[in-house]
C-alpha cells in the first residue's frame, strides 16, 4: 500500500470533534500515517498541538490566518516564540495575505476599510515570519487574491525561511517564482473539481519534488465526496488523480511527497 501524508488538516475544528479517533483509522486504513493539524489562530493552535500530542502520527503548526487578522493581539510573536518551541509544533502558520473577503468587496466597508486591513494582516504575517526565522522553523502561507503581495513580503526572508504556499491554484508562472525562491507547493481536492482544469495544468508542469498533499479537511472534499465533510482519508482520492498527471504510480507519489513533507516539517517523525 502506498504511504502518504496530509500535511495541512483542520484537525481541531468542530466537525471532527466527535469521531476524531475513526477518522484518523479510517485514514491510516488507506495509507495516510502522519497527518499535520494547522493552526488559524493562538487558541487553535493550542488546540492542534493538544491533538498532536495525543494521537499517533499527528503533528501541529502554530499561527495567525490572515482572514482572522482583525482579531489578532497587536503582538504575538512572544506567545508563538513559546508555543512554537515544542517539539510537535513542525511549522508557523497559516499565515499570509487575504484580500478575497475585504470589507468593500463584501459590501461592509470602504476602501479605507480594506487599507487598515490588508496592513493588519501584513504586520501579522511578517510577525509570524520573524518567529519562524528565530526558530528556525518554515511557515506554511494562505494566499487569496494576493499572491504578489504576498511574494513580495516572504522574500526577504526566504533565504532563511521556505515556505508551503498551501492549496495552490495558481498557474504554472507562479509556481515557478514559488519554487524559484526555494518553496514549495501543495494540492488539495481542488486537482480532482470538474472546473479544475487550470490547476491540473499547473499541477503537471510541477516537479514530483516540488509538491506535497493535503486535504485542508473539513474544507473541499475531491471527488466522489463533494459537498461532504472532507477528512484525511481523502487524500487517496486526491493522490489518484496526481499519480496520473504525473503518470507515475500511487506509491511513487506517496514515496516522493512523504519524502518532501520530512524535509520541510523537519521535526516529523
Ligand atoms: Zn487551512
Amino acid at each position: 500500500m502506498p504511504q502518504f501524508f496530509d500535511t495541512h488538516a483542520h484537525l481541531d475544528f468542530d466537525e471532527f470533534r466527535s469521531d476524531l479517533p475513526a477518522v484518523l483509522d479510517r485514514a491510516r486504513a488507506v495509507g495516510v500515517d502522519r497527518f499535520v493539524s494547522i493552526g488559524t489562530d493562538l487558541a487553535a493552535s493550542r488546540r492542534a498541538l493538544a491533538i498532536a500530542e495525543t494521537h499517533q502520527g499527528v503533528f501541529a503548526v502554530a499561527g495567525w490566518h490572515p482572514g482572522h487578522a482583525e482579531e489578532a493581539p497587536p503582538d504575538i510573536r512572544a506567545e508563538l516564540r513559546a508555543l512554537a518551541s515544542h517539539e510537535r509544533i513542525v511549522a508557523i502558520g497559516e499565515c499570509g495575505l487575504d484580500f478575497y473577503r475585504l470589507p468593500s468587496r463584501m459590501g461592509q466597508g470602504t476602501v479605507d476599510d480594506d487599507a487598515r486591513i490588508r496592513e493588519r494582516q501584513a504586520d501579522l504575517f511578517v510577525q509570524q515570519l520573524e518567529v519562524a526565522s528565530e526558530l528556525g522553523l518554515n511557515v506554511v502561507i494562505h494566499t487569496r487574491d494576493s499572491f504578489p503581495e504576498t511574494v513580495e513580503l516572504f522574500r526577504p526572508y526566504a533565504s532563511r525561511v521556505r515556505a508551503v504556499f498551501h492549496c495552490f491554484v495558481g498557474t504554472p508562472a507562479e509556481m515557478e517564482v514559488v519554487l524559484g525562491i526555494g518553496s514549495l507547493v501543495s494540492y488539495t481536492g481542488i486537482v480532482t473539481f470538474k472546473n479544475g482544469n487550470a490547476v491540473r495544468e499547473t499541477l503537471a508542469a510541477t516537479p514530483m519534488d516540488g509538491l506535497m498533499l493535503e486535504t485542508d479537511c473539513p474544507f473541499l472534499a475531491p471527488v466522489p465526496h463533494r459537498g461532504r465533510r472532507c477528512e484525511p482519508a481523502f487524500i487517496a482520492d486526491i493522490a489518484s488523480t496526481v499519480a496520473g498527471l504525473k503518470h507515475c504510480s500511487p506509491e511513487e507519489l506517496g514515496t516522493a511527497t512523504c519524502a518532501t513533507a520530512r524535509s520541510f516539517f523537519k521535526r516529523i517523525f
